[in-house]
């Protein structure tokens, strides 16, 4: 008698989602193989097989004694859960077969049965999040580099694939899920729908409908699979659905539609396919024939490969092309008064389109349309205008120092700005200066606070600045000479630069690294119950 592998992936695990095939071939097989919580788990469909089950991390000898058996005269069953195919036994059943010079035509027979993987299954407990491009992680780096994981979360989640991550964590595995999560931060924003779906169509089936914020505050094991949406996945009643782009033909809520249905195809309705002209090309035929977005695509390619693309030319050169110019704008770090010249300055730079924003911390936040960012730069610090990036950098809020008339401690202030002001920072980051010991500008209440007080400084560390629950700094240190204060400050802040996670509030990375240049955290949140509330609830 001839052996036969059938290497079958029995669904997520209850008997309602094993196909008709796997049925029939777990019957077909004398013998079944697998992991032991497998097994238990299709129990109710064997009939009379010998049944050999091992432990998890023992699908090498899995696989070989499968073959063992086959080459013997047995069929035999090799159990997966979800399908065989995505990170179960198929592939290596295969592998084994092939060491031992193994040959489709004269070797065992071999039937992969495909089954629901997880991605599917747990995709349709949690409303329709999938719907799109959407990709498979696995999170485990017993077999696979960590530095490999992490360069396909950056590139899947810059690209704006859904992404299933199998294997989030385990016992022994605990940080990966954060370092993903933290990769993720970085392109999609903290309100992305995440789902996390445990025992699929098992006995303990539960499913969490989250963020990526908060997803960490839920508990996810081996048994989970999370799912997190693309920047247009959205959530109704608790469902996550991501839009498949109808919306972008179709109105959804009439039947008269307003593309007729051999309108729907034609180029005008899809401006923005492959074929279509590319409105503003960068490069120009020197016949000036219009250059599609695949034609645009192809020239990039070759460009980049060095290859040789005349008869086109470079269209637009950087200087020519418009783009709004963002930055932040201040009389000075410790001068809290405009002028009416620079006024009428910031009229004329930021013009009829740009806008012009006060924001909390002293500056005015503008964005401009220009084709000459240098020109408003120039402009602005003529005016006398102190000049800031806006993003995760480091902004520095003095006080007046009472109108200038408390100056003693200004030039460790201005010295601070000209050293670190705009820096990039993991995330925003307020340091508070103040002149006297009335701190009546808030500095205890920043991320870093610095009171200059009988001819030291005082410093705070983590205020936390935002929530319901916000809180002061804690005051690590008092009398700070003050020749020690600018390097002392300035080595905190490298610290959290170099070690902080991206997106880590300075208080959350205090207490986690629990001392910074040897000042210790203590914990001074407020012993009250206050319930954390996240934007917009
Ligand atoms: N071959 C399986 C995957 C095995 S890897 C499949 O195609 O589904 C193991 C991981 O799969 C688990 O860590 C979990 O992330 C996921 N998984 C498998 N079955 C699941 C279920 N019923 N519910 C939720 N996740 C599941």
């Amino acid at each position: 008698m001839k052996g036969k592998l059938l290497v079958i992936g029995f669904g997520p695990g209850s008997f309602a989602h094993v196909t008709e095939r796997a049925r029939e071939a777990i019957q077909e097989s004398n013998m079944v193989i697998g992991y032991k919580t497998y097994v238990d788990l299709i129990e109710g469909l064997l009939t009379d097989q010998e049944i050999i089950s091992t432990g998890m991390t023992e699908e090498v000898s899995r696989a070989q004694e499968a073959v063992k058996q086959a080459e013997r005269g047995n069929k035999v069953a090799v159990i997966s859960s979800g399908d065989a195919g995505v990170y179960g036994m198929a592939g290596l059943i295969y592998e084994v077969l092939i060491e031992k010079g193994w040959k489709k035509e004269t070797g065992v027979e071999v039937e992969i049965i495909p089954g629901i993987s997880a991605i599917n299954s747990c995709a349709s407990l949690l409303g329709a999040p999938v719907m799109h491009d959407a990709c498979t992680i696995s999170l485990s780096d017993h077999l696979t580099p960590w530095n490999l994981i992490e360069s396909r979360i950056d590139a899947a989640a810059k690209t704006d694939f859904v992404i299933a991550l199998y294997n989030p964590k385990s016992g022994r595995r605990t940080r990966q899920i954060a370092e993903a999560q933290q990769i993720l931060l970085k392109y999609r924003s903290p309100d992305t729908p995440v789902g996390l779906v445990k025992s699929a169509y098992r006995d303990r089936e539960q499913v969490v409908v989250t963020n990526l914020k908060e997803m960490l505050n839920h508990e996810i094991g081996m048994l989970t699979t999370v799912i997190i949406g693309n920047s247009s996945t959205f959530l109704y009643d608790d469902l996550m659905i991501t839009p498949r782009g109808y919306q972008r033909k179709y109105t959804l809520n009439q039947t008269e539609q307003p593309l007729k249905l051999h309108q729907r195809l034609q180029k005008e309705a899809e401006p923005w396919a492959l074929e279509q002209v590319n409105p503003a090309p960068v490069l120009q035929a020197t016949n000036n024939e219009e250059l599609s977005f695949r034609e645009m695509a192809e020239l990039a390619l070759k460009m980049v490969n060095g290859e040789n693309v005349e008869p086109f030319q470079q269209n637009v050169s950087p200087q020519d092309m418009e783009t709004i110019f963002e930055l932040a704008v201040s009389p000075g770090v410790a001068n809290k008064k405009f002028t009416a010249r620079q006024m009428i300055v910031l009229a004329e730079v930021v013009g009829e389109n740009g806008i012009m924003e006060y924001t909390q911390d002293h500056h005015l936040k503008l964005q401009i349309p220009t084709y000459n960012p240098n020109e408003v730069i120039e402009r602005l610090a003529e005016a006398g205008f102190s000049l800031a990036p806006v993003g995760d950098v480091l902004t520095i809020k003095a006080c007046d120092f009472c109108d200038g008339d408390k100056k003693d401690s200004i030039p460790y202030a201005e010295e601070l700005e000209s050293r670190l002001g705009g820096m990039e920072l993991p995330k925003e980051l307020k340091l508070g200066f103040n002149g006297c010991g009335m701190a009546c500008y808030g500095a205890v209440k920043e991320d870093i606070g610095i009171v200059y007080r009988k001819g030291a400084f005082d410093l705070f560390l983590g205020g936390k600045t935002v929530g319901r629950n916000g809180h002061p700094g804690q005051i690590v240190a008092e009398g700070i000479a003050p020749e020690q204060i600018v390097s002392i400050v300035e080595n905190i802040i490298q610290d959290y630069k170099d070690l902080g996670y991206p997106n880590e509030r300075f208080y959350k990375f205090f207490k986690r690294v629990k001392q910074v240049q040897g000042f210790v955290y203590q914990d001074i949140t407020p012993k009250l119950e206050v319930e954390a509330a996240a934007c917009g609830d």
